[in-house]
């Protein structure tokens, strides 16, 4: 029986690891320069706590979720998202606010999958709790402007959107509902249902005959309250002044319950059909909604398949070890002297155990060849005699005989090339 992984899931090759580590890397160095510090959190919650802060209407919790009773018969959900679970340890946790946190991890959702859109995913997410002013939402976009830049990503664009708070949405709802009803009969079977329970989901319907009758719908922009219009002209001056390029795209709502006011989105034409990189948007109810005191709070999720996928270049940051060939028992103790002198001296080092045992170089210089090393050191009978190591470039084929010391050297100097 040979088993598959499961549909939606990835093996993360070790080439492919290498360039995820100098991503996280790569944001980590902009997340320190805006003072942002890490936060790890349990990969599944009870499940309350994502329905009630997505909302029970929000497609994720009805259809998306990874729900399961364990032995115990609790309800737990594999998180389908970060935000929640950051809320819930800021609270548990009484951290000191206002707070700026981040966290790489995991995410599940049984969605379709195809190019960019898997079961198991990964996310940087970017927490900024306990500051109401627009100017945080128009700063987390310059930083994620700043972070795609230093990860390679230059061709990307900026949308943004308001959509209310809950003294102005529940008015503009009504009249998209309005305004849907009259349509109701050419709107998709999706559609009924997002009218039903959550309008505004509506305008991410790819439906063409949908997306025709919504050019026309009436736009949240134009029905907000004065603080959420004060709020959208402050976000939107203070992007200008930090000279980030964006658009408004009154379509743009974001489908789960907690998002108020600044919402917006980082699209990459690299990507094809699944084309956000990430996006995010103030959420200034949920901490309250999740049993914390009133507290603003705003915040952004990246998908880090997405990023490897839009990145243009990725330096070479692989050091090969050298690989150390043992020509027969007697050597055998000499060469895992030296291993463990090399890695003393910081050279990563490998040994084929078995191979050098029985003393066959070719079979050990295809291995190293096939790991691509550049170095490998031979040592056999002639070597122990002569207490000298045999030097062979992979990549030239010249050997030479060196001393311990000269040896250490000279792989020193390589490997601070790398
Ligand atoms: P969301 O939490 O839905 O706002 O998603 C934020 C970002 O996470 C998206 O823009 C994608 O980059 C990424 N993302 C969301 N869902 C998936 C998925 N199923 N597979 C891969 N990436 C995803």
């Amino acid at each position: 029986m040979r088993y598959q992984r499961p549909k939606g899931t990835l093996d993360i090759m070790p080439e492919e690891a290498g360039r995820r580590f100098w991503l996280q890397t790569r944001c980590r160095q902009v997340l320190d320069l805006y003072g942002f510090q890490e936060i790890e959190i349990p990969t599944f919650e009870h499940t309350e706590l994502f329905s009630r802060s997505l909302g029970e209407a929000s497609e994720i919790v009805i259809k998306e979720m990874y729900t399961f009773t364990d032995r115990g018969g609790r309800s737990l959900t594999l998180r389908p998202e970060g935000t929640a679970g950051i809320i819930r340890a800021i609270i548990e946790n009484n951290i000191k606010l206002p707070g700026r946190l981040f966290h790489f991890g995991p995410m599940f959702r049984q969605e379709r999958p195809q190019k960019g859109r898997f079961r198991e995913f990964y996310q940087l997410g970017v927490e900024v709790v306990g500051l109401a002013s627009a100017l945080v939402d128009a700063e987390l976009i310059e930083m994620a402007t700043r972070l795609f830049r230093n990860i390679n990503i230059r061709d990307f664009s900026v949308a943004v959107n308001t959509i209310g708070c809950p003294d102005c949405a529940p008015e503009f709802k009504k009249e998209l509902v309005k305004f849907l009803e009259k349509s109701k009969g050419e709107l998709c079977k999706d559609c009924h249902y997002r009218l039903e329970r959550n309008p505004l989901r509506v305008f991410d319907c790819k439906n063409e005959t949908c997306r025709k009758i919504y050019k026309d719908a009436p736009k949240v922009r134009e029905h907000l309250c004065p603080e959420c219009q004060e709020h959208f002209e402050v976000f939107q001056a203070a992007l200008k002044k930090y000279n980030i390029g964006f658009s408004i795209n009154d379509r743009l709502v974001r489908g789960i319950d907690y998002y108020t006011r600044a919402v917006f989105e980082f699209i990459s034409p690299k990507l094809g059909a699944q084309d956000s990189l990430g996006g995010g948007g103030r959420y200034d109810n949920l901490v309250e909604e999740l049993g914390g005191p009133k507290t603003p709070a705003t915040g952004f999720a990246l998908g880090i398949e997405r990023l490897l996928l839009a990145a243009e270049e990725f330096p070479l940051v692989e050091e090969k070890p050298v690989f150390v060939i043992g020509l027969g028992e007697k050597v055998l103790e000499a060469g895992i002297r030296l291993l463990k002198e090399l890695r003393d001296q910081g050279i990563p080092a490998v040994l084929n155990y078995d191979a050098s045992f029985r003393g066959e170089l070719k079979p050990q210089l295809r291995q190293a060849n096939t790991l691509g090393v550049r170095f490998a050191v031979i040592i056999g009978p002639d070597e122990l005699a002569q207490n000298s190591y045999s030097l062979k470039d992979m990549e030239t084929g010249k050997q030479v005989m060196l001393k311990l010391d000269e040896l250490i050297a000279f792989l020193k100097s390589e490997s601070e090339k790398c």
